[in-house]
């Protein structure tokens, strides 16, 4: 049964909502997400909707709009007729607006956090310590970002050249359920940041902040137009939103194979692309790591949201003299991790996001044991007692005794597993952790910083990091290679991507 707790709590959180109707379906109470265009929040057109379910309990607690190209194209034209305003406001008016709806999340901090909890089924603690303060830093980074933007000029002996930076005009912004709001915002600050209107889709079965975000935007004032946001699935919003053809930028986070379809149709129509894709990132360790601190973070960049991450390390290569000593403290770690209700303050890894996904994870792990794989922990789904006794929930799972060549070393299982794999020296390393396809991040733990460094040059990845793991400065440029994408994110990269450069050439 629904818990009455949880369903007063946000009852509670939500009378108040600005047109949120709380509605009873038998003896749960539901709450209706709805799109927001034009600055006016309403049903899909068609009426339809899709469940959204709770992902620690299996059950469903909320409807969203099941939209389709008549709400993409009804947003596009709101966002159209919003943009000569908002493009030619200051830099500094967009920045007001921008840290107004950091002010407007902040406000209602644990309403976010409660809310992307429950959507994605992370751990509670973890949506107030990452996922809503980073929502929170993003618009006011970009909000700052809007005021110090500038272009470049080129003197000739005769000549100036001056770089125009002008918005796009309506960009499309697509985020997946991993970090909902966290990457919505992401897209969302930059683009709006540089005088662009967004029709945005969060991804369908993580919907709730974005709904809230849309509330703020109400709260604040954000005219008419600016921003919209479609909700439902992806092959029909999405998809609408990639072919619609006054929209002139795609800025993606997702799936590869997503992400190759996307292409498929933006290419041809020279859409500007930026594509934030999986990963199947490497941590090496190398025998002469400071062991207690290298130990704890890579739990911490293996199992971080349920391995929910782009970036998580699920191939740990150990350098072979260390290996032992390593599986030993490394296991032993991982056991402690308590799984369980997201809402306890001691728990590390909640539930896993959807019940597709949750299989797909456990569909691995069987493969790995035909692929000749060893099981040190974990392995299993799990049932915690109470509330939670139906939701999705999978051990952290350490294996070992896997070739770096086989799929579950290979491919993008992005849930609670990792494979620990013995290495000989650099040229071994360095071999088997770029067989992959992707090319997304990257973390080394040596304290020999020479070797920290060739590692760096010759790793295929977008990120790397030496000693420590996701540790984000908001003004660097993010991104992967080869199967994890094109294009970068973040800082002045994404101002650039917004924004389309224009050369004027005054004669003196
Ligand atoms: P997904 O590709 O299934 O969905 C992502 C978004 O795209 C959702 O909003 C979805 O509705 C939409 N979508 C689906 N089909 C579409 C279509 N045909 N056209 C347009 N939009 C469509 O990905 P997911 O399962 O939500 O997220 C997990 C994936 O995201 C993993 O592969 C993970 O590695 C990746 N990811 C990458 C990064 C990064 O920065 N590189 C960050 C987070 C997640």
């Amino acid at each position: 049964m629904f818990p009455k707790q949880t369903i007063r709590i946000f009852i509670s959180k939500f009378q108040d909502a600005i047109v949120t109707k709380n509605f009873s379906v038998g003896l749960a109470t539901m709450f209706k997400i709805q799109n927001y265009i034009n600055g006016k929040l309403q049903n899909a057109l068609s009426g339809s909707e899709i469940n959204s379910i709770e992902p620690a309990t299996a059950h469903t607690f909320a409807t969203i709009p099941k939209s389709n190209e008549s709400d993409v194209a009804a947003a596009v034209l709101a966002a159209k007729n919003a943009f000569p305003a908002w493009s030619k406001l200051s830099g500094e008016q967009r920045m007001m607006y921008l840290m107004k709806m950091a002010d407007g999340i902040e406000k209602r901090f644990d309403e976010f956090a409660e809310a992307e909890s429950k959507d994605s089924g992370k751990p509670l603690s973890l949506a107030k310590s990452v996922d809503i303060p980073r929502a929170i830093s993003n618009f006011r980074f970009f909000a700052s970002a809007a005021q110090q933007f500038s272009s470049e000029s080129h003197a000739m002996p005769d000549a100036i050249n001056f770089t125009l930076r002008q918005p796009i005009g309506v960009a499309g912004c697509i985020s997946p359920w991993n970090l909902p709001i966290y990457l919505f915002s992401w897209k969302i600050a930059p683009a709006l940041a540089t005088g662009n209107c967004v029709v945005a889709k969060p991804s369908e079965i993580t919907p709730f902040t974005a709904f809230l975000l849309s509330q703020v935007c109400i709260e604040i004032g954000l005219p008419a137009g600016v921003l919209n946001i479609i909700h439902g699935l992806g092959n029909e919003v999405g998809q609408a939103i990639v072919e619609h053809s006054e929209i002139k930028a795609i800025s993606f986070t997702g799936g590869t194979i997503t992400g190759k379809r996307i292409a498929s149709i933006a290419a041809p129509m020279f859409k500007k692309l930026s594509l934030e894709l999986g990963g199947k990132n490497p941590t090496i360790v190398f025998d002469d790591c400071d062991f207690e601190n290298t130990v704890s973070n890579v739990v911490r960049a293996s199992f971080s949201n349920q391995g929910e991450i782009c970036l998580c390390g699920s191939r740990i290569f150990v350098e072979e003299s260390l290996y032992e000593k390593f599986k030993t403290a490394f296991v032993a770690e991982v056991q402690k991790l308590k799984v369980g209700d997201p809402l306890e303050a001691d728990t590390k890894l909640g539930a896993i996001v959807s019940q597709q996904h949750f299989e797909k994870i456990l569909s691995y792990i069987e493969l790995s044991k035909t692929e000749g794989g060893k099981i040190l922990c974990g392995g299993n789904a799990l049932k915690p007692e109470g509330r939670c006794a139906n939701g999705y929930f999978i051990e952290p799972t350490v294996i070992e005794n896997l070739p770096h060549t086989c799929r579950t070393q290979q491919e993008e299982i992005f849930g609670p597993v990792t494979v620990l794999t013995p290495f000989k020296n650099e040229s071994e390393v360095l071999e088997m952790a770029n067989s992959v396809p992707y090319g997304l991040a990257c973390s080394v733990w040596t304290n020999n910083i020479s070797k920290a460094n060739r590692i760096a040059e010759k790793i295929e990845a977008g990120v790397v990091w030496i000693n420590c793991w996701l540790h984000r400065d908001l003004r660097t440029p993010f991104g992967g290679i080869k199967q994890s994408g094109i294009g970068r994110e973040g800082g002045m990269e994404a101002m650039r991507f917004f924004t389309e450069a224009k050369n004027v050439c005054i004669k003196y």
